[in-house]
């Protein structure tokens, strides 16, 4: 039996998503509610002046650029006189300010530890923080809600909430475990059905976590593969070794989730993600065992992500946070907590772990790797959404790579991975306008990419002090 309203709402939902994407390179269109409440500009034609560009490719940092914005996509970027205001534009100058592509990052949550063992649901906080820190693309790296992340992102392109685009997956992909919020698959046929039933409902994308078996993965890998979505994963009971062998496209944490190297690894066993982490630890970057893995994933075309926000929370002797001042009291309270304890425990392996993290990562890089970036908004309390997005852009630059470089592991190479590169991730005519707009200049000093002063999404400027004070103080209510 088909219940009549529910055939009309999967309809509905259907045509929903089949206009947003005929309609993708136009001005995003907003409620009033959603205008009046965050938009600082809009205009069908806009010309940012004299700006600096950083446009995300990793190519050389432009001075004195204008950039024109008709219906919501970059017409014309350039210096004069090749590129100039056109009649009629909204003029901004932009002297002093630097324009980067915005942010689509690939590790992010619409949840937060709210207290042992129990994740808050704060997807309304968290779009307009994400959004506010210039994200304006990013994959949910998993979900224990159901249908929030999927529901977020339709109304966020209806245009009825503000927030980054969303490339929604769906809840965990994992065998048995102890999260009261995640769900136990019984083997590889119950893996493909539950890949086909999010599927069905519209999610893009998948996550296995950490007690998988190979044969549940093989199974949701194909599945998602066969209807042309991507799969990664936070894995331990299956090595990365073997993941790049059964076709997953993105190892979610850099190396620091990786089981290839502890020496008793029992097939579809999870050794522990502290042994994993040991054996990554005394691992030696230049050794054949490591190459060897990076070769693989290389020649398989498995992306890696990096998402050292987390990590960093969990070292000692690193800086406090960002953006801790827009949690409920209690929440930054229990926070702050934790952070003492972790400044206390000077022998945590973390103190040798984080450093190696960020040379691996980069030697993934290096040898041509797809390095992608996100934040993880978990761990105890600390990653703060869109304020780690930018803190995740600083620590790429202390990993060794040049801002430039770094702006473009969080911007172009995640649209890369994403598939959808053509539109979104670079600064070029024909582009969507998904710019940020940050005072300062970050080529010289990364610090400037927490200065944001306007972030456009498909054209339109939102405010992000706005965005930030209409939640502040209250995250992690919802
Ligand atoms: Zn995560």
């Amino acid at each position: 039996m088909i219940h009549p309203k529910l055939h009309l709402t999967r309809w509905f939902a259907g045509a929903v998503l089949a206009l947003s994407a005929a309609a993708v390179l136009a001005a995003q269109q907003l409620s009033p509610q959603v205008q009046t409440a965050y938009v600082k500009v809009d205009a069908p034609v806009i010309a940012l002046t004299n700006a600096r560009v950083i446009d995300g490719t990793g190519g050389p940092v432009r001075q004195a650029q204008t950039i024109v914005i008709r219906d919501g996509v970059i017409a014309a970027v350039g210096d004069a006189p090749g590129v100039t205001a056109p009649d009629g534009a909204t003029i901004i100058d932009l002297a002093g300010k630097t324009v980067l592509p915005g942010f689509v990052m690939v590790h992010e949550h619409l949840y937060y530890p709210v207290g042992s063992g129990v994740y808050g649901q704060l997807g309304e906080s968290f779009t307009r923080l994400y959004l506010a820190g210039g994200v304006t693309t990013m994959r949910t790296g998993g979900n224990v809600n159901g249908f929030m992340d999927l529901n977020m992102k339709l109304a966020i392109d209806r245009g009825q909430k503000p927030g980054p685009t969303i490339d929604a997956t769906a809840p965990y992909l994992n065998g048995p475990n102890n999260f009261i919020q995640m769900r136990t698959m019984k083997g590889p046929d119950d893996a493909r059905r539950q890949v086909a039933y999010w599927a069905d409902e519209g999610f893009t994308s998948f996550k296995a976590y950490m007690q998988i078996t190979r044969a549940e993965l093989g199974a949701a890998i194909d599945e998602a593969h066969k209807r042309g979505m991507k799969i990664t994963g936070h894995l331990c009971s299956v090595t990365y070794s073997e993941a790049a062998d059964l076709g997953i496209d993105n190892l979610e944490h850099g190396f620091l989730a990786s089981t290839d190297f502890v020496p008793s690894k029992a097939p579809d066993a999870c050794p522990g993600q502290g042994a994993g982490q040991q054996a990554i630890e005394a691992l030696d970057e230049q050794g054949e065992p490591f190459r060897a893995l990076v070769k693989k994933l290389v020649d398989r075309r498995v992306a890696l992500t990096s998402t050292l926000t987390v990590f960093e929370t969990f070292t000692p002797g690193r800086p406090k946070p960002p953006g801790l001042e827009v949690l409920l009291p209690i929440l930054k309270e229990q926070f702050d907590r934790s952070y003492e304890r972790t400044s206390a425990n000077t022998t945590s392996i973390y103190a040798r772990l984080f450093p190696k993290a960020l040379a691996l990562e980069r030697a993934f890089d290096r040898a041509g790797g797809l390095l992608i970036a996100g934040t993880d908004p978990t761990g105890s309390g600390g990653v703060i959404p869109g304020f780690s997005n930018q803190r995740q852009i600083e620590l790429l630059v202390e990993a060794g790579f040049t801002p430039v470089e770094a702006v473009q592991i969080g911007t172009s190479n995640g649209a890369k991975y994403l598939g959808r590169d053509t539109l979104i991730g670079t600064i070029a005519a024909g582009k969507q306008a998904d710019l940020v707009v940050v005072t300062g200049d970050p080529s010289t000093t990364i610090a400037d990419i927490r200065n944001v002063d306007t972030v456009f999404k498909r054209g339109v400027g939102f405010d992000p002090a706005k965005l930030v004070a209409s939640v502040s103080g209250r995250v992690g209510l919802w």
